[in-house]
């Protein structure tokens, strides 16, 4: 065991907001680290110390190892943060940290490789026993073979990029006269994007619902869950609302599948946070795949668990075992979160700019992660995402009445903003109801023109 004394977020926005807090709530010293772009942000002037390390590309910076490395050692730092995105994901980074001798607050450098290749992750989740989409067994390469194995799935079939991320590097092939020339396009297109060429193939499930599971492992072969999240509400693969409980899944599925996929992380010895991806339909899970980090939606768990995510990511981190037991997580009420993007709400083009007015909703369960502040310039090199909006209700009514009312209050002058949009959706019946799948999003903003 070991305590981490004085903690380097290696992150930017309102997720080094998030880490900061949490450290400054056990104690621990934060070290922020920035662009030139990013001086005057929030964590920034809130960190213990702060370290430039480089002009605003994200490769110069937030991407730059030995920077962040050199910053660590400067500040006396004794542990490293990844956040999400950036270097969170980066099993050289995570082993660099380690050989400089400072804590890593995330998984073993192995788990992030295996599942950082999207080949190799599917095939230690299926021996691991988790549900797969039907596909091919690894990456596919022979046009014949492809065919061939298409035949066997069925149209429409899905072409992957092992090394894909952020919902690209993916071609959904309709019929066989269009395999070839897709396989060898979604081939060059990974290359160039990611470096990797291997595709893979995989069924492609006409209507599902996206269903992940938080996952929480002490690296000894213990391992729980804290039920799912439904984000299903997508626009472009990415995600745009996200709330927990799913409104489809009953207590006794969660219960089910929330032990197969703690059972798969115990066996494998995973350590710190995790979440286990899959596609829901009929039914049925398919497993598509895990991300071995925080994620942006982490904080829906922690409305309805009452757990603090990042607390328990540092402790795992720090040697000490998980602070409670499967029995002790119980789910109460239901929370909601949206994503609010400086974008144009109807043309989702990029509105940075500088912050005029801003005021953030309040009052009982309304919780506002978000680095903005009057005067704030939001910086037009990164994600456009600059403020979460979380809400509890006990039910999922009352969730969808506060969330209503707190966007009502939320005030950003000086940029526009995805607000109307979820103000919108609001309004939607089948939203209200909660029935929608992954396509149901892009289908309704195409019935808004
Ligand atoms: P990424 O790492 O790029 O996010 P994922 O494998 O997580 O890639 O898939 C992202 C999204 O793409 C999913 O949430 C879903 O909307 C869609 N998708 C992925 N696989 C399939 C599939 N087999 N059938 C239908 N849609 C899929």
């Amino acid at each position: 065991m070991r305590s981490i004394k004085k903690l380097l977020i290696a992150n930017r926005g309102e997720i080094a907001l998030r880490i900061h807090r949490a450290c400054h709530e056990m104690g621990i010293k934060t070290v922020a680290v920035h662009s030139t772009a990013d001086a005057d942000a929030m964590h920034v002037r809130l960190a213990d110390e702060a370290i430039c390390i480089g002009p605003p590309a994200a490769g110069d910076s937030y991407l730059n190892i030995p920077n962040i490395i050199s910053a660590a050692e400067i500040s006396g730092a004794d542990a490293i943060h990844p956040g999400y995105g950036f270097l969170s994901e980066n099993a050289k980074f995570a082993e660099i940290v380690e050989a400089h001798n400072l804590i890593f607050v995330g998984p073993k450098p192995e788990h992030i490789r295996i599942m950082g290749d999207k080949v190799e992750a599917k095939r230690t989740a299926g021996a691991l026993g988790l549900p797969l989409v039907p596909g091919s067994d690894g990456a596919i390469t022979d046009v014949e073979e492809a065919k061939a194995l298409a035949a066997e799935i069925g149209y429409p079939v899905l072409i992957k990029a092992a090394s894909g991320g952020g919902g690209r590097g993916m071609k959904v092939v309709p019929s066989e006269d269009q395999l070839e020339t897709l396989m060898q396009q979604a081939g060059s297109e990974a290359k160039a994007a990611f470096g990797d060429a291997t595709v893979y193939m995989e069924k492609y499930l006409g209507n599902p619902r996206h269903i992940e599971f938080q996952v929480f492992g002490d690296g000894n072969g213990k391992a729980i869950h804290l039920g799912e999240r439904d984000c299903s509400l997508q626009r472009r693969h990415q995600k745009v609302l996200e709330e927990a409980p799913s409104p489809i899944i009953t207590a006794e599925e969660r219960e089910r599948m929330g032990g197969v996929v703690a059972r798969a992380m115990a066996d494998m010895g995973y350590r710190g946070a995790g979440t286990i991806e899959f596609l829901w339909e009929d039914g049925e899970f398919y497993f598509i795949e895990m991300n071995t980090r925080l994620q942006v939606e982490h904080p829906v768990t922690e409305m309805i668990t009452g757990l603090d995510l990042v607390r328990e990511q540092i402790q795992i981190a720090e040697g000490r075992p998980l602070t409670f037991e499967q029995q002790d997580v119980e789910f109460r009420g239901h929370a909601i979160e949206c994503r609010i993007n400086a974008e144009d709400p109807r043309t989702f083009a990029p509105s940075p700019g500088t912050v005029k007015v801003y005021h953030a909703p309040g009052g009982m369960h309304v919780r506002v992660d978000s680095g903005l502040y009057q005067g704030y310039r939001v910086p037009p090199y990164y994600d456009s995402m600059v403020a979460k909006l979380i809400v509890y209700g006990a039910t999922r009514n009352g969730a969808l009445r506060r969330l209503r009312r707190a966007l009502e209050e939320f005030v950003i002058e000086g940029m526009k903003t995805t607000i109307p949009l979820h103000q919108a959706l609001l309004d939607d019946p089948e939203f209200q109801d909660g029935q929608y799948t992954i396509k149901w999003l892009e289908e309704w903003l195409a019935k808004q023109d």
